[in-house]
């Protein structure tokens, strides 16, 4: 009796008989993937389960070409599938959800998710009229077989099979393109291309030729089993037998992601506890990284047989993006989740793992600049968040890491890079805004560029979060420049303020009664600008914007100094009100109050007011 595909299966399944996708023989790296999880599937149930046994050595992948017959046969002695089994994985697809196919429109999308993720079984209708798979479950009396020609449908019956395991038998389509994917050495290539780091014997019959014997000029074929894949998997390989090339084809198949990584960490670990790892630094965020849904983790393997296809354990959240396989003999294969916390093995290998990405993050930060900028374009946030979470617990390790854009060098420098140029700064000055020229354009960042001062521009909301968890960088603190701590004058220059400010109390008192701020003062810094907006305290300016933005109901209030220039004519014009329009002075105070949080950024609390007022002055 013919079944219906469940309808997401069968659109897929048109996308694949129609071959939109170009690259069609990945179809094979698939099939073998999946036999070999079937073996590692049994593989492990053995390990952990005495009763059952089977030999190591026993399993196997084998590939048969079959010219006449147009057929492709993959078989393997893994677990097998039961009726039901064959019904729920084949019939169906997209349980893992990778597939969205539902929107008409997305097909464009979705070939881009093919190349991505590949597509599993279903691949093989790209090269096949017909695909049989033939089934018997470990520890069962019967076979069957799954038959299917494409979207109409497929079929199970009863089938006859000696051991356990699955074959999976493809009919090639007969057009000429195909009949490559029948010729012995275009299949043996690809499985050396794809799939040359399974851990399975991958065996073919291959074809082969020689002089006949006593006659030196005539040949006889004979037919020889070979293993194709080179089996030692890649991390357990020596370095030097390994180039650049297998480590790239090897990230891109084992984690589905189309960019060649940045760089990867190759470790084989001796001494009280083994293991070999290999970790890669992605070159940019998979699409779901910065969301709940995204999962860090390593694969684990314990011998060569996975144990876990993410242990988030090995991995501290600030490093989450990195991928990676770590196998070490001295893992138990019934390691499980509630144990893993407390297992030594792992925290060690955990801990050395931290250590060489940070160093190989450092490396490249050193000698490859531009791998380091993608990295941190791509992980930076991540990483910034690290330094302020858990209470500024790591912030020793990353803050190295940190990159931020120099008004002197106009591009991403690190604090060494500051610390190191600026021997004689006795702090180091940073400004936050939205955008580099806004920060630029700052009155306050003026005033310190000005003197030709180097300073920080932060552009990211945590940034100013980070730096005050960080405090000081060797000894230097963090100064704001919008902040009034801020001191690059002179003693002389101070002292001139302070006089003037002395003298003008009363003038300013009455100001900073109009506009309800913490102070209002004279400031020399200011070029052009008549005034500008600081802040007291430990909470600037641009975090009462960043932390009144978040979706919590506080409202958080920096206290605010006006400062005056006491160069602007302004300043002058002040004075004179004071002395005889005192009322003129107050309208003034909030026109120019306004006018400085303008500059910042933040909202005018009364607009109607202060753009009539504004009127009326432009009227007198
Ligand atoms: P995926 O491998 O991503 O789960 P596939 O479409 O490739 O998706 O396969 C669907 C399911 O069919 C697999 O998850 C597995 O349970 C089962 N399967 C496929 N091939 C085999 C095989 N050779 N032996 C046992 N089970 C298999």
């Amino acid at each position: 009796m013919k079944k219906e595909f469940k309808a997401e299966s069968k659109r897929l399944m048109e996308l694949m008989i129609n071959s939109i996708y170009t690259n069609k023989e990945i179809f094979l790296r698939e099939i073998i993937s999946n036999a070999s999880d079937a073996i590692d599937k049994l593989h492990y149930k053995s390990l952990t389960d005495r009763k059952i046994k089977v030999k190591k050595n026993d399993f196997n992948i084998k590939v048969d070409v079959n010219k006449e017959a147009r057929t492709l046969t993959i078989s393997d002695n893994g677990i097998g599938m039961t009726k039901e089994e064959l019904e729920n994985n084949l019939g169906t697809i997209a349980k893992s959800g990778s597939f969205d196919f539902k929107n008409e429109n997305a097909k464009k999308e979705n070939i881009d998710i093919i190349g991505q993720f590949g597509v599993g079984f279903y691949s093989a209708f790209m090269v096949a009229s017909k695909v049989e798979v033939i089934s018997k479950a470990f520890g069962s009396e019967e076979a069957y077989r799954w038959s299917s020609s494409g979207i109409e449908g497929y079929s199970i019956t009863k089938a006859e099979k000696e051991n356990y395991g699955t074959d999976i038998i493809l009919t090639i389509k007969e057009d000429e393109e195909f009949n490559q994917y029948l010729e012995e050495y275009t299949i043996k290539n690809l499985i050396k291309k794809y799939s040359d780091y399974i851990t399975y014997p991958i065996k073919m019959e291959l074809t082969k030729s020689r002089p006949k014997k006593g006659k030196d000029n005539e040949f006889e074929e004979y037919k020889e089993v070979e293993v194709i894949n080179s089996l030692v998997p890649l991390w357990k390989r020596n370095k030097k037998d390994i180039k650049q090339e297998d480590y790239d084809t090897f990230y891109s198949d084992k984690f589905f992601d189309y960019e060649k990584p940045l760089t990867q960490i190759h470790t084989a670990a001796e001494g009280t506890i083994e293991y070999n790892s290999l970790i890669y630094i992605p070159s940019h965020a998979a699409y779901d990284y910065y969301s709940k849904d995204y999962e860090k983790g390593l694969q684990l393997y314990s011998n060569g047989v996975l144990v876990m296809e993410k242990c988030a354990d090995l991995v501290p959240d600030y490093f989450s993006f990195i991928k990676g396989v770590v196998d070490s003999p001295d893992l138990s294969l019934n390691i499980s989740r509630e144990t893993l916390q407390q297992n030594r093995v792992l925290k060690t290998i955990a801990t050395n793992i931290e250590k060489r990405v940070k160093t190989a993050l450092l490396e490249m930060q050193e000698k490859n600049l531009e791998d380091y900028l993608k990295f941190w374009q791509a992980f930076g946030m991540q990483i910034k968040i690290g330094i302020y979470n858990d209470f500024g617990a790591n912030k020793d390790k990353l803050q190295d890491l940190l990159m931020f854009y120099s008004s002197k060098e106009k591009k991403l420098i690190t604090l060494k890079d500051y610390i190191n140029r600026n021997k004689d700064y006795k702090d180091i000055y940073y400004a936050c805004g939205n955008s580099i020229d806004q920060i630029a354009m700052l009155p306050q960042v003026e005033a310190v560029t000005d003197k030709d001062k180097e300073v920080l521009f932060c552009t990211d909301y945590v940034d100013e979060f980070v730096l005050k968890t960080l405090m000081k960088y060797e000894e230097k603190e963090f100064k704001n420049v919008c902040s009034d701590k801020i001191d690059i004058d002179s003693e002389e220059e101070k002292e001139k303020l302070n006089k003037l400010n002395e003298k003008s109390k009363d003038m300013l008192d009455l100001i900073k009664d109009t506009i309800a701020v913490k102070e209002v003062k004279f400031t020399n810094k200011l070029k052009n600008h008549p005034v500008c907006l600081t802040s007291a305290g430990e909470i600037s300016v641009e975090m009462e914007k960043v932390m009144n933005a978040m979706p919590t109901n506080e409202n958080i209030n920096a206290e605010k100094i006006l400062e005056i220039n006491e160069a602007h004519p302004i300043a002058k014009k002040l004075e004179k009100l004071y002395q005889n329009d005192k009322e003129a002075l107050k309208e003034y105070s909030k026109v120019l109050y306004a006018q400085a949080r303008l500059i910042e950024g933040l909202p005018i609390e009364n607009p109607t007011e202060i753009t009539n007022l504004i009127c009326d002055m432009i009227a007198k």
